[in-house]
């Protein structure tokens, strides 16, 4: 098969990390996915609530959080959020209100990978001089023919119900007798509560330990879904490749945050993709940037994987007693705001240049 036609730039994926990129990248772009954009939900959608309004997204916010219990045997840790609030979001609303933000052309297609340079899906195959990878943990493009193997570890697996059960606060559980290895969490949306489970150590079966969890709970499931997620960053750019979001291993260890990593890292890809195409910046030089703002982040995944590998290992009342103590001031006063302003450099600056600035590039 030959090409069909040369693009500027093709982003695979367009989810988080591939809106976030789209968004930014003027020019003849293609956007593709194997789903219309915003169809088909993977996540509990929580996030700062800073987050959807920076997007200028914010009407997909379905609740607004100021509290976050974690329940681990034998007490409940309450944090006061209200420094930084977290919301969760309607995804088909917050991913069509990015889409619309971009000029890119969406193509609904399966990708199958990379071949001599081009883009080969099932509706042919795309060229162009820049081609991000904003897959999803398999990371379609950056780990080549085979996908990533998620029994080799730095993957986590998460699944979870939407339920009609309402709440005023998120929820954490930390407790062997929930899940071994993992997290428990109930996220209120307004009307209704995604309740889930995450296990550490990537083990998918998590179907019967949901249903009792949803049982205690006395909560009935309409429905479940479920993937891995990633817990250790990946590369960042594989050749001439731009890999964002969950393909690059971006997903914050521990809380398994990934939505926020995926939209701040593609709003900078994106912004240095921009500027490619201006004629501003050649593709080396942006692929080093890139490189370079994702790994300066290296320590905070450190500390996260660390703390990650105490709540998956350290018996839960001890994990309890940490937790305890990083809910009270003053490492309440340290920690939470500089956690839930991770990403917020670009909210804050409204723009890429201070960004690189600070990597020296
Ligand atoms: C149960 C669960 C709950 C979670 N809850 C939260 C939460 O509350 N908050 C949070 O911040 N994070 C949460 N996460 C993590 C978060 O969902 C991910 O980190 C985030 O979705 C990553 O975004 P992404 O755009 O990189 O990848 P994805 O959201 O996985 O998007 C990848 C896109 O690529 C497309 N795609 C994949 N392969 C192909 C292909 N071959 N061809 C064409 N298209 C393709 C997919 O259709 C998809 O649209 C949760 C994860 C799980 C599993």
């Amino acid at each position: 098969m030959t090409a069909r036609r040369d693009y500027d730039a093709i982003i695979v994926g367009a989810s988080f990390a591939g809106l976030a990129v789209a968004r930014r990248v003027r020019g003849d772009v293609l956007l593709v996915d194997r789903h219309e954009v915003g169809a088909v939900q993977t996540s509990a959608c929580g996030t700062p609530l800073w987050v959807p309004r920076w997007l200028g997204v914010e009407s997909s916010v379905l609740q607004v959080h100021d509290r976050l219990d974690l329940r681990t045997p034998g007490r409940t840790i309450s944090y006061d959020l209200r420094a930084i609030p977290f919301c969760t979001f309607d995804y088909g609303a917050f991913a069509r209100g990015l889409l619309a933000q971009s000029t890119a052309t969406f193509l609904k297609t399966a990708v199958l990978g990379l071949e001599d340079g081009a883009v080969r899906t099932t509706a042919g195959r795309f060229t162009a001089p820049v081609i991000v990878d904003a897959s999803g943990w398999r990371g379609v493009l950056v780990n080549g023919r085979g996908p990533a193997l998620p029994e080799r570890g730095g993957y986590s697996f998460g699944l979870e119900a939407p339920t009609p059960l309402g709440d005023d606060k998120l929820t954490f559980v930390v407790d062997r007798r929930v899940v071994s290895r993992g997290l428990g969490w109930v996220f209120p949306v307004g009307r209704g509560s995604l309740i889930g489970l995450g296990s550490y150590a990537g083990a998918s079966r998590l179907g019967p330990a949901l249903r009792l969890f949803l049982a205690d709970l006395g909560a009935a499931p309409a429905g479940y879904h479920g993937t891995f997620f990633p817990s250790r960053l990946g590369r960042p750019t594989v050749g001439r490749l731009f890999a964002v979001g969950d393909a690059a291993g971006q997903c914050l260890p521990l809380t398994a945050e990934g939505i926020r990593p995926a939209l701040y890292f593609g709003d900078r890809c994106g912004e240095l993709i921009r500027r490619v195409l201006a004629g501003e910046l050649a593709l080396d030089s942006a692929l080093a940037d890139y490189r370079r703002l994702v790994l300066r982040h290296r320590q905070a995944y450190r500390v996260l994987l660390y703390a990650q590998w105490l709540a998956a290992h350290a018996p839960s009342r001890w994990f309890g007693t940490i937790a305890a103590a990083f809910g009270r001031w003053p490492l309440l006063a340290y920690w939470w705001p500089r956690y839930g302003t991770f990403g917020r450099l670009a909210h804050a600056t409204g723009g890429g240049s201070a960004v690189i600035a600070r990597t020296g590039a």
